[in-house]
């Protein structure tokens, strides 16, 4: 059919909402979004139509519906929803990096009624919110004081433009990383209106580099913490001692971005990543840190430090602007308990699952595989999984997989993603890999169903 032919046939929005596949989009999906799709997938039909003087197919009104279903379908995979995460990757970002633990899941379920963030209930007073809050963080770390913000980037810019604005700070070349989403760091620094005073080369910088660089415009040192990636071979960069030893003015602070806020030596893992405590200790101005990565809580930015400098943070306006809201602030809370309580590595889900044996995993792997009936090849598998989510680059622990291979596996990874709960699994030489070490004992019955399920599905196993 031709263009002229095709074009006056092109369905009305109401013909379209009369199709039957459209009737069940309504049941769940409100009116005008699917109305929406109805228009957007008409136009988008009529610039085919336009363009190759054709559609491609005469029955429009299908077409129509079928991409309706399609950015239906689009729509659904980006609304968030709780995912299993089989890729054996403990802090995904793409997965919301760490998950909560069980008993901050519930403090956070209370908070999002209403919940005394400024308020004192004992003295019924007004209270200072993230005051307590500070506190503990700052004993947990042997600093003097803490601030807490939305997350690490953020705290960077506030650090940066409360204390050293309109002057230089001066960082490695070897440090001014990419942190993941297509932000660089010399951005996000520009950004809080300091110059950048980059000094010493990629692979070697001095402190003596930092020392000849030090003059009347300099605001701030700052080292970051390569989370993402390894430096190895020719390599040479000052520690913060070294920094902090250097003769600085007294109002020119030595800033630690470490990104991955890890809280306890996690060396006996294999994992070499530098604690907080220890940069506390070195005698950094300022540590900054996430609170999702190794630090096992919500999203948000930790700056732990000098009294003096925290004090400036907390007037900043900036810092109104960055606070963080209850449910982070309750989840925050029960984290940082739980560092306290010495359980730590059993209660925090990511230190939990860094921590596992991999005898464990295996034997989880075993759990599901006997539970799963079908024609598929299914094989357990050794393999490592990567720590991930911008810190200790490169590092793995020994974990097991269940490998499921054949023919469709294209097919069960997107039908795995696409159920509720979804899976995300990793799809490697025509196999997917569940990597079990990041599925918790007690999932384990929710991915036995959904495996079985979709395993058995037409084209797949014994129904075939
Ligand atoms: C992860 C990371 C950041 C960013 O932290 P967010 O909490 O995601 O904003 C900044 N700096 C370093 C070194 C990091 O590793």
């Amino acid at each position: 059919m031709s263009k002229a032919e095709q074009l006056p046939n092109l369905p009305s929005v109401d013909q379209v909402l009369k199709e039957a596949t459209i009737q069940s989009l309504l049941q769940p999906r409100p009116h005008r979004r699917v109305v929406a799709w109805i228009r957007d997938s008409v136009d988008g039909i009529r610039q085919q139509i336009l363009a190759n003087d054709s559609s491609g197919s005469d029955d429009l009104i299908r077409a129509v519906t079928s991409r309706v279903e399609q950015l239906h379908q689009q729509d659904r995979g980006q609304s968030v929803r709780r995912v299993i995460n089989a890729t054996g990757v403990v802090l995904h970002t793409n997965l919301g990096r760490a998950p909560l633990a069980e008993q901050a899941i519930k403090r956070v379920n209370e908070a999002m009624r209403y919940a005394n963030v400024e308020l004192d209930l004992h003295s019924g007073r007004r209270s200072k919110r993230a005051q307590r809050i500070g506190k503990l963080i700052a004993q947990l770390v042997d600093a003097e004081d803490a601030v807490v913000v939305n997350n690490c980037a953020a705290a960077t810019i506030l650090v940066l433009q409360a204390i050293a604005a309109g002057r230089e700070v001066i960082v490695s070349r070897g440090q001014l990383v990419e942190i993941g989403g297509g932000f660089r760091l010399p951005d996000v620094f520009c950004s809080a209106g300091v110059q950048l005073r980059e000094v010493g080369t990629t692979n070697r910088t001095y402190a003596s580099d930092y020392q000849s660089a030090i003059g009347d415009a300099t605001g701030a040192l700052i080292r970051v913490h390569r989370s993402n990636f390894q430096l190895t071979g020719f390599v040479t960069e000052p520690s913060i001692d070294e920094l902090v030893s250097l003769p600085l003015p007294e109002d020119v602070p030595v800033i630690d971005d470490l990104g991955s806020g890890c809280l306890e030596d996690l060396a006996d893992l294999g994992l070499n990543e530098p604690t907080v405590r220890t940069s506390v200790a070195a005698g950094a101005d300022l540590t900054l840190f996430s609170g999702d990565k190794l630090f096992g809580g919500p999203q948000c930015g930790i700056i732990v430090g000098r009294a003096r400098w925290i004090e400036r943070l907390r007037h900043s306006p900036m810092m109104r602007a960055m606070r963080i809201d209850k449910m982070t602030l309750a989840a925050l809370e029960v984290t940082v308990d739980l560092h306290y309580s010495d359980q730590s590595r059993s209660e925090l889900p990511v230190l939990r699952m860094l921590a596992e044996p991999s005898e464990a995993v295996r034997q989880r792997c075993e759990r599901v595989r006997r539970h799963i009936d079908t024609d598929s090849p299914i094989d357990i598998v050794a393999c490592q999984s990567p720590v991930g989510g911008g810190s200790v680059p490169g590092a793995t622990r020994p974990s097991y997989a269940i490998k499921i291979s054949g023919r469709h596996i294209d097919r069960i990874a997107s039908q795995l993603r696409g159920g509720d709960p979804a899976i995300q699994g990793r799809v490697a030489d025509d196999s997917l890999l569940l990597d079990l070490r990041t599925v918790a004992n007690d999932e384990v019955e929710m991915l036995i169903g959904r495996l079985q399920h979709v395993l058995q599905s037409p084209g797949e196993g014994r129904h075939r």
